[in-house]
């Protein structure tokens, strides 16, 4: 098992270099998140051994029952939140994240503005944009970006980049493209964008982060498919 986790490891880190080397890019200034949701603490730590750092979480709940632990003995993990946050649990994600990517509507801006000052801690900020106007899905809509970012300057947060998921099922690189020029427009440095069907992909267009789960740690199970 550790030596599989450390293979699917350096098989990615190899993909991400040479999509970055055909882009003419640092392989060194983009940040693999291993997306560790779903998956228990016996999965995790060959994934640690094998020197990966960057995790992401979907849930707040989870990753505070697995996390703590895992981190105590591991200097230099950073833990990224890429999933839907209430604005009840603000406070608790900005205590045990270190990023924050689902940043998404007006009310959780307050929340993680509050949350920020009370906790004195500033999480990395990403705004979640609803980049291919799904009506299910979440992120802010395209054309409410501007506002959003001005409140979240007026609250006095930082947001950092933009993240997005475009839609499943059809070809991801206009959508990379279009948050790529977002981010540039609005002078944001960072682009969270790419999972493990498109990450190389998302990489030659811009991506400073890429979210892989399945290609590191295999098929989630089905509960967590339909989730
Ligand atoms: C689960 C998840 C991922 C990882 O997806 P894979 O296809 O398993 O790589 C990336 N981003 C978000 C927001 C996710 O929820």
């Amino acid at each position: 098992m550790m030596s599989e986790a450390a293979d699917r490891l350096a098989e990615v880190r190899a993909n991400i270099a040479d999509a970055a080397k055909r882009a003419q890019r640092k392989a060194e200034d983009i940040c693999l998140i291993a997306v560790s949701k779903t998956h228990d603490a016996a999965a995790i730590r060959p994934l640690i051994a094998a020197g990966q750092r960057d995790f992401g979480e979907n849930r707040v709940q989870e990753a505070a029952a697995k996390w703590p632990e895992l981190r105590a003995g591991t200097p230099g993990v950073v833990l990224h939140l890429i999933g839907q946050l209430q604005s009840n649990k603000a406070e608790e994600a900005v205590a045990l994240f270190d990023a924050i990517h689902s940043v998404d509507r007006s009310s959780l801006v307050q929340a993680l503005a509050r949350a920020c000052e009370k906790t004195g801690k500033r999480p990395q900020l990403f705004v979640q944009v609803n980049i291919g106007d799904e009506a299910q899905k979440g992120g802010c809509a395209v054309a409410d970006l501007p506002a959003l970012l001005a409140e979240a300057t007026e609250a006095g947060l930082t947001i950092d980049g933009l993240m997005a998921i475009p839609p499943a099922d059809i070809e991801p690189a206009p959508f990379f493209a279009l948050l790529d020029e977002l981010a540039e427009r609005h002078a944001l440095p960072l682009r969270s964008m790419g999972m493990s069907g498109d990450y190389e992909t998302a990489v030659m267009l811009g991506a400073t982060h890429v979210r892989v789960g399945t290609a590191l740690f295999g098929a989630r199970g089905q509960a967590a498919a339909l989730d």
